[in-house]
């Protein structure tokens, strides 16, 4: 194809030199392709880097992650049990979610004392609502969105028959407007006000994982608290990829995964917020949130340690946790600020790109919001016509590798600490190509 068909095109290499974090792609593996086997019959080019951009479903592996596991796969094997409490790496496995927390506070906006990062985020979804969902006869239900994740409606709708109550009642779901693919903040506000009796706990996304609409954390939260209702929100998509100010904001809990824009490998250690406010809360236990001091005295005597970390259960994998170490590395070396500024502009330039491309552009419609504030580092492309399975495929065996959800969607994340202009100029390119391809076959079929 020509390379220029875009006007933009001659931004991309003067954007990239521009970029004050272009150095932090280095830090990662970026995938050769072919990727799948499928493809792998087919490329004649093995070997070269693929163009990454579903950082929003598995973020890349950072450089210094496989040290680190390296290490620790020697203390075990040079000291067996003793890595508990010495550590030739100053990481002894008692504490280890002490390397973690303090970056990861950071990245949600948190104290210290309000995060711990434990176990993974369906389950821990589960232990919060055991903690904060809280049923009356008079304030039961739940506020949840829609389209929420489906691992997240199966939680909900199972802490809902776990307290033997009928989910068709005690789950309100917020819908867009018809025609709409994202929810107007107002709409949300206006389901809290109408059900403010009824209503025990809200727990939203910070940013859908369909649309990749950016939610009013602040304005809802601060909303439903005027009404006394418990709000959480789910942050997988939205941890290290957009600003949080979870404390400040007074989020009541917040839970995420790490391995989306965290970095922390496939199934990686989840993490927990519980604003300082609500450490007090009745919780189910186990002996990692018991007390440090007095944890190994095993008299059954539960103390809390004060703040998110008393709702640890158990001792954390240490594998997961220098996965996480290796990743937390590389957000330490800039901010989340310059991440997101960064960001912002990555995403601007891709939807400047598609959308100065109207003869493919008819074939999708970017459902994300337009408003910078109001999306994260991702674009959602609904196709028409049915053609969205061949397209995902062309871009597959030219090696750029997005997600889709089916019927229609493909997401694209352009990551901002690995992904540069110039990926998501050769995504353009190559969209531009698969759309014709995909489209012509599909009328002279
Ligand atoms: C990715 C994601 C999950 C995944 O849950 P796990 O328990 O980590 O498997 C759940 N909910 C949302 C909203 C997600 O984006």
């Amino acid at each position: 194809m020509s390379g220029g068909t875009f006007p933009l095109a001659q931004n991309a290499p003067e954007l990239d030199s521009r970029d004050h974090l272009r150095h932090l792609r280095d830090e990662f593996h970026i995938p050769k392709y072919p990727i799948s086997q499928e493809t792998r019959q087919t490329d004649e080019t093995p070997g070269q880097q693929a163009i990454y951009l579903c950082g929003n479903s598995l973020g890349l592996q950072p450089k210094g992650t496989r040290a680190l596991l390296l290490e620790e796969l020697d203390v075990w094997a040079d000291q067996g049990v003793y890595g508990h409490h010495s550590h030739p790496n100053s990481r002894p496995w008692i504490d280890i979610d002490a390397c973690v927390s303090e970056e990861t506070a950071k990245i949600v906006g948190a104290l210290r004392s309000e995060v711990a990062v434990m176990g993974t985020l369906t389950s821990n979804l589960h232990f919060l609502m055991a903690a904060f969902y809280r049923p009356t006869n008079v304030r039961y239900k739940v506020i949840v969105e829609d389209k929420a994740f489906p691992s997240d409606y199966y939680a909900i709708e199972s802490q809902v028959l776990w307290h033997g109550l009928d989910p068709s009642d005690a789950i309100i779901s917020i819908s867009p407007r018809p025609g709409k693919h994202t929810i107007d903040t107002r709409d949300i506000l206006q389901v809290i006000e109408d059900n403010r009796e009824f209503t025990s706990m809200i727990l939203l996304p910070g940013v859908q994982y369909y649309t990749g609409q950016l939610f009013e954390m602040e304005r809802i939260t601060k909303f439903a608290k005027s009404h006394d209702i418990v709000v959480g929100w789910d942050l997988a998509h939205a941890v290290g990829n957009v600003e949080l100010s979870l404390h400040d904001w007074q989020v009541d809990f917040a839970a995420w995964c790490s391995y989306k824009y965290l970095n922390s490998g496939p199934g990686g250690i989840a993490g927990i917020f519980i604003h300082e406010t609500r450490s007090n809360q009745g919780r189910l236990t186990g002996w990692w949130g018991h007390d440090q001091a007095s944890r190994f005295k095993m008299e059954n005597k539960f103390v809390a340690i004060p703040g998110a970390g008393g709702f640890q259960h158990s001792n954390p994998s240490v594998m997961a946790a220098v996965c996480l170490l290796g990743s937390l590395r590389v957000f330490a070396k800039t901010t989340i600020k310059a991440i997101r500024e960064k960001s912002v502009r990555l995403t601007g330039y891709m939807e400047e790109l598609l959308l100065a491309d109207k003869e493919t552009g008819r074939f999708y419609e970017i459902i994300t919001p337009g408003n910078p504030s109001e999306r994260g580092a991702q674009l959602s492309l609904l196709f028409k016509d049915g053609i969205m399975d061949a397209v995902f495929r062309k871009l597959e065996l030219a090696g750029v590798i997005v997600d889709k959800r089916d019927p229609d969607v493909i997401r694209v994340a352009p990551a901002p600490l690995y992904n540069s202009y110039e990926d998501v100029f050769k995504f353009s390119q190559n969209l531009r190509e698969a759309i014709l391809e995909a489209s012509s076959v599909t009328f002279s079929a």
